[in-house]
């Protein structure tokens, strides 16, 4: 089958934008799979041939039929895997790029953390139980979204304090709270080339933490602000170039591990979440293996797509180009997983 037999969808939200006018450029037809109510931006960018309207994502296996018939391909992103879930993601029969298993890698904390480690990556601490707490922490709640419900302590008995508002809660993590400023690394990693790519970096723009410093901190006290990271938008990041060799040193070493964890391992876009400590030092606390918001800012390339390209190179459309080669060398099936 040609390339013009084929389109390219996704789930309208997350980076669905980019991911659909990267398909677009690279000449694939596209479609976008909004929930009923949610599908204005689609039409009014001009990134989707053809909208679907679903009521619920479970909906999503309602029309799979449809969508296999089509010769569609599926991209999944943040949002895909949260709504789905990554074990109805395991179950999608309709053509999906990339590797599903190791979503579970990135959907579990204790997973995640292990992939890391046998990277060699430096990860912050964590705390078994509250009673061991010496120093900053962060709690994280397991399915918490987009940083939202996250506390800070600094002794058990803070911890203790501030864990009343959580009764019931028992599924989180204390890891260590790491003073620094984050930074999120954007990779994309091709099967076809075996090439690793920095695409980019972000930071995020989080609420309240990022609103916290425009007030004094006896106001802080004042009004009893607690911090939270909700995510409301990505911020563009250019790193200080000498740091490059390492976030590419980090970037092989995850690659290669998750060729152990499972068949095929990891490959198409992935990012490593980061706080970079006044040493230099980087500290990982999360990987997301597949395309993250971050990339958002870099509809038209990044200025390191900018070094490699010479052309507008988002990354869903560096996703949509590997599609493209991958058909035009009759091994598509080394995409999709
Ligand atoms: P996450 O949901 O794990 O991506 O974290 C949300 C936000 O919390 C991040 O963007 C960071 O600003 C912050 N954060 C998470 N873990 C740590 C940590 N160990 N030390 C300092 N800040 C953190």
């Amino acid at each position: 089958m040609k390339q013009a037999d084929y389109t390219i969808a996704t789930l309208g939200s997350h980076t669905a934008l980019q991911i659909l006018k990267g398909a677009k450029d690279e000449g694939f037809k596209t479609l976008a799979i909004c929930l009923k109510g949610r599908s204005e931006p689609y039409r009014s960018y001009n990134v989707a041939d053809e909208i679907i309207e679903i009521e619920k994502p479970s909906d999503f296996f309602a029309i799979e039929e449809e969508l296999i018939k089509r010769n569609v391909i599926i991209i999944p992103h943040g949002s895909f895997v949260s709504y789905l879930g990554h074990k109805s993601v395991c179950d999608i029969k309709a053509m999906h790029y990339g590797t599903k298993a190791i979503l579970e890698w990135e959907s579990n904390r204790t997973m995640e953390r292990q992939w890391l480690k046998k990277s060699g990556i430096n990860v912050p601490r964590i705390f078994e139980t509250p009673e061991e707490i010496n120093c900053a922490v962060i709690v994280k709640f397991h399915g918490a979204h987009g940083g939202k419900g996250y506390f800070l302590a600094h002794s058990t008995a803070e911890f203790y304090e501030r864990f009343k508002e959580y009764t019931g809660e028992d599924d989180y993590v204390i890891q260590e709270y790491i003073v620094g400023v984050p930074i999120y690394a954007h990779y994309f990693y091709s099967r076809l080339t075996s090439e690793l790519e920095v695409m980019g970096f972000d930071k995020r723009y989080e609420s309240n933490a990022d609103s916290i410093g425009r007030i004094a901190a006896k106001d802080q006290l004042d009004v009893n602000i607690s911090t939270s990271y909700t995510i409301t938008g990505n911020v563009p990041v250019v790193l200080r170039e000498s740091l490059l060799p390492l976030v590419f040193e980090m970037g092989h070493s995850v690659i290669k591990t998750s060729q152990d964890l499972v068949e095929n391992g990891l490959f198409g876009p992935f990012c490593l979440e980061m706080i970079i400590d006044k040493n230099l030092k980087f500290w990982t606390f999360e990987i997301s293996a597949r395309i993250v918001a971050g990339t958002n800012p870099y509809v038209n390339g990044s200025p390191y797509t900018w070094l490699r390209y010479d052309e507008p190179m988002s990354t869903g459309r560096r996703l949509a180009r590997d599609i493209k080669e991958a058909i035009e060398a009759n091994q598509l099936d080394k995409v999709l997983g």
